[in-house]
């Protein structure tokens, strides 16, 4: 079995790993599946993965995220409460992390 040089940067990276360009090319995708609460991870595991390992685009990912989730876009669907007091409040407590 031959081991090239770059064994070992392969085996530290995950497989699936779409790799820097392709990440760029879906990181807005990927933001918008992960803020719409779709679960990115399953849809692209490959860029999940690279996210995990790869600083520069993590980052870059993040900084994407941060300025979306603060420019003043619609706010998300929230049911409007109708009023047939079951009291039922599901309410999660999920606040924006900033
Ligand atoms: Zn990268």
């Amino acid at each position: 079995m031959n081991r090239p040089l770059s064994l070992d940067a392969f085996l530290a990276t995950d497989p699936r790993d779409v790799g820097c360009e392709r990440a760029m090319e879906i990181l807005h995708v990927y933001a918008d599946l992960t803020l719409a609460g779709s679960d990115p991870e399953s849809r692209y595991p490959g860029m999940a993965a690279h996210l995990r390992a790869c600083g520069p685009c993590a980052e870059d990912f993040d900084d994407l995220l941060e300025a979306v989730t603060a420019a003043p876009a619609t706010a998300p669907g929230r049911n409007a409460e109708n009023g047939d007091g079951d009291g039922d409040e599901g309410g999660d407590g999920r606040h924006a992390n900033r």
